[in-house]
């Protein structure tokens, strides 16, 4: 039997039609009619007035960082349990992370504990230049009081989606409501292009801001002329036309990837100590990875246990993200609470979710588990 990946890509034949576009038209290039239709298309299907594709979420934070106004010696708030791509920008531009927690009911930013440490800067008069509010595995943070607690002290709001493309806030899609928004079309992510990302904002200046910013900043002008540093980030046209071609089966996909969580958690109700990723309230996750946490005390093996036995039916599974705050990179940065986060990373185990797989291969994960929980 093949291995069985956590996230592997899910491509269909619309995007081999887009693709084939991009050769009958020559537009092998990193502009094009497909990138223009793919950043309209993607637009309207978030609800933000602009996207600019680029070359990966990454570069999106990035961009959106700069564009905010980060720059050397400010600091950022950030989510602590992330990728590391979440962060690694604030350093690309001089500046200091600053580590918030996580709630237990989302996984996500913890909002008081964010207001709280944005509130007693502001009032030593160094209030935060941003913040980056990741949506964890799909599950969108609780945006409403951290926007709000922004709002009143000038933080500039980031929301960091890129595990989260299809997920809902309310009526709304997170990514939408901070000043930029950021999703990623890696291979392992929910749609893909082999790589890429998109930025996100309702403000046009600041689109076209980002457009001149990834292109290598050129001056309109008919030689090159350049009085501010840029970089190379577009995505290519043929890249957007995979894109669009996912784009189209995105809803599925996230059915498909909800299912397998629900069919999951349906499988481990009666297992004790266990508990899947919860879902809050305030909205639907895509559950991009289907991810739970094992009690050792209350179970009697560990997430790292169930790893293993998984690893030996050739299923990958993975702990959660460490910590940012944790992670040696960052040793001396500053952070505040951590204790969720760190349980959530002793304690979590991400399970094979990609939209491709079949039930069959999802009942051989299930069979692993139960093998060490009973
Ligand atoms: C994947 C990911 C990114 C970065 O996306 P790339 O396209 O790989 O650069 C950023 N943040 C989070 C939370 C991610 O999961």
């Amino acid at each position: 039997m093949p291995r069985l990946y956590l996230s592997p890509p899910d491509v269909g034949s619309a995007e081999v039609e887009f693709v084939l576009e991009t050769f009958e038209s020559n537009w092998i290039a990193p502009v094009g009619p497909q990138l223009d239709a793919f950043e309209r298309e993607f637009a309207d299907l978030v609800g933000s007035r602009h996207a600019v594709a680029v070359s990966s979420g990454t570069a999106a934070l990035h961009l959106a960082l700069r564009l905010a106004g980060v720059g050397p010696g400010d600091e950022v708030l950030c989510s602590t349990l992330t990728f590391i791509a979440s962060a690694a920008p604030i350093n690309y531009l001089g500046a200091k992370p600053v580590f918030i927690d996580s709630e237990a009911r989302s996984w996500n930013m913890d909002p008081a504990l964010a207001c709280e440490v944005i509130e007693r800067k502001a009032k030593a008069g160094r209030a935060p230049k941003a913040l980056v509010l990741v949506h964890l595995y799909g599950q969108s943070a609780d945006i409403a009081p951290i926007k709000a607690c922004c709002e009143r002290h000038g933080v500039k709001l980031i929301e960091d989606a890129a595990e989260a493309l299809g997920a809902s806030y309310g009526e709304t899609s997170p990514g939408s409501h901070g000043l930029f928004g950021i999703h990623s079309f890696n291979g392992n992510k929910i749609i893909t292009t082999s790589g890429g990302g998109m930025l996100v904002t309702d403000d046009a200046a600041l689109a076209q801001q980002a457009r001149f910013l990834a292109t290598q900043a050129r001056d309109p002008a008919p030689h090159y002329q350049h009085s501010t540093i840029g970089y190379n980030y577009r995505l290519s046209n043929v890249s957007a036309a995979i894109g669009r071609g996912q784009l189209l089966r995105l809803a599925g996909k996230v059915t498909r990837r909800r299912d397998h969580y629900r069919a999951y958690r349906k499988a481990f109700a009666g297992l004790a100590g266990v508990e899947m990723q919860p879902e809050a309230a305030w909205g639907q996750s895509t559950h991009w990875l289907s991810c739970l946490t094992v009690d050792p005390a209350v179970a009697g093996a560990t997430a790292e246990d169930v790893r293993l036995a998984l690893e030996k039916l050739d299923i990958e599974a993975r702990p959660l993200w460490k910590p940012l705050h944790l992670q040696p990179v960052f040793a001396g940065a500053e952070s505040h609470g951590g204790q969720v986060a760190e349980r959530l990373f002793a304690q979590g185990l991400c399970l094979p979710s990609g939209s491709g797989m079949s039930e069959e291969d999802r009942d051989r994960v299930i069979a692993g588990v139960k093998s060490v929980l009973r």
